[in-house]
């Protein structure tokens, strides 16, 4: 890692940065997500360290990079044929600083401790730009859903609780969703951690049904504060998305709602994707017929394909970032945007590029953007919408109260405008006028690092 090619840093400044990060290597092998979210926030960081010599003395980095407290235990299940599963459960409880720790929980086969890791450390950072007094962690297991029947989804989602509930509270720890955590599993997650602590403590989890404690807009959250994000660095270049052709990928929760706010603000959203492949949509993605196939159905996007007709086709493999467009949203899951995927929309021009998802685009493809002078918005700042929202339901769990969908889309739209012009004032006063990267990544750092130092060795 190459901390050294920073312009101004110093010499001490790059020793700290570098006996960190191999200290990180060396105490964590294995974890290449893990440190690579880690790197990019180091490499951030020398302006600040050279402005504040007492956070060198803290050692505050080697705190940042290791966890409170990370939890790992046995999910065993049984199937519809009675047949007996074990799984891995995580929790990674990485800095509660700020407030309770606060983080979803993802279940998918690629789990393992370096990608909750990484996912609990990002946390931390846009956790402390919402400005909302929430800790960062994450968790989640490598139990794979695909297939899986509503009756199975169940039992693993109590057997998972079983564990889990001893570790979390509304003011300890409060999870909430992620790839392959929706609403249904967190209603069985609910459901077991009220039948086994008997409290009714509605703030243990977000994510909730609108009918027992959930809020307005959280499902729409994620997707739509990213193209609210989006909207704003237009803004700040005198343009905006009406009329614009965006490239979306992944068609969960997050790409579904970004499709739906970028279509309301005018632009015509042509793509969405899933691990099989693409589509696109030469008429703009028909929104009713996505929502029905992948939420009511729980189908794939060549089935969306299939039945729309002659303006949309599915193409299998390929890179949806080779489709010509203004802006993309890489909404799908971590490092799916590389070097190459990079070059290929500069070269169709595209003029913005905003993370949906945790970690989407590579180290080499942020490189390409930022030396192609493209608005960059980082999935920390982002995508910050959807754990604003779950920070808003904590809230009004806390009161008993439930806000009407235009109460909390104005709070979440004053919050996204709120992170954009913090990490835009941060890059500018540290020296990196347009950079979100930096802007992100030193905002995030300070709220947290002021925290720790106040607090003692903590
Ligand atoms: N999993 C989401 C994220 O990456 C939301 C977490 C939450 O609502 O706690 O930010």
């Amino acid at each position: 890692m190459a901390f050294s090619d920073h312009p101004t840093a110093t010499p001490e400044t790059i020793s700290d940065l570098v006996d960190c990060h191999d200290r990180m290597l060396r105490r964590d092998p294995g974890e290449p997500e893990f440190h690579q979210a880690v790197r990019e926030v180091l490499a951030s960081l020398p302006p600040v360290l050279d402005a504040r010599p007492r956070l060198a003395a803290a050692r505050l980095l080697e705190r940042i990079v290791e966890p409170e407290r990370q939890i790992l235990f046995r999910v065993p299940w049984q199937d519809d044929e009675g047949r007996v599963h074990v799984n891995r459960g995580f929790r990674v409880e990485f800095n509660s600083a700020l407030g309770p720790y606060k983080g979803g929980l993802r279940f998918h086969p690629s789990v393992n401790l370096g990608i909750v890791k990484f996912l609990g450390f990002e946390q931390i950072f846009k956790n402390a730009l919402t400005g909302l007094g929430i800790g960062g962690g994450k968790g989640g297991s490598d139990f794979d859903p695909q297939g899986r029947s509503d009756d199975e989804i169940m039992r693993f989602c109590q057997s998972f609780m079983t564990e889990l509930y001893r570790h979390v509270g509304e003011s300890t720890d409060v999870p909430a969703g992620d790839i392959g955590v929706g609403g249904r599993e967190i209603g069985y997650l609910f459901g077991q951690y009220r039948r086994i602590t008997n409290r009714w403590e509605a703030g243990v989890l977000t994510g909730k049904g609108r009918g027992w404690g959930g809020s307005a807009c959280r499902t729409e959250a994620t997707g739509y504060g990213n193209v609210m994000f989006t909207a704003e660095m237009l803004r700040r270049r005198g343009e905006d998305l009406d009329g614009r052709q965006v490239v979306v990928s992944g068609s969960g929760n997050v790409a579904i709602y970004s499709v739906e706010k970028a279509q309301a603000l005018g632009a015509n959203v042509v793509t969405v994707s899933d691990s099989h492949g693409y589509v696109v949509d030469e008429k703009g993605i028909d929104l009713e017929l996505l929502k029905h196939t992948k939420e009511v159905e729980r189908g794939r996007v060549a089935d969306y394909a299939e039945r729309r007709g002659a303006s949309a086709r599915f193409v299998a493999g390929g890179s949806v970032w080779d489709v010509p467009a203004d802006i993309a949203l890489p909404s799908a899951t971590q490092n799916e945007l590389d070097g190459a995927a990079a070059l290929a929309l500069v070269r169709n021009g595209v003029r913005a590029v905003s993370e949906g998802a945790n970690m989407p685009c590579t180290p080499d493809a942020v490189k390409v953007f930022r030396d192609a002078g493209v608005a960059f918005g980082p999935g920390k700042a982002a995508n910050a919408g959807g754990v604003a929202v779950s920070a808003l339901e904590m809230r009004q769990n806390a009161g008993r109260e439930s806000w009407t969908f235009a109460r909390a889309e104005t709070e979440l739209a004053a919050i996204m405008k709120d992170i954009h012009d913090t990490c835009y004032a941060t890059a500018e006063r540290y020296g990196a006028p347009g950079d979100y990267v930096v802007g992100a990544n030193i905002a995030g750092f300070e709220r947290v690092a002021d925290a720790m130092i106040a607090q003692g060795l903590v």
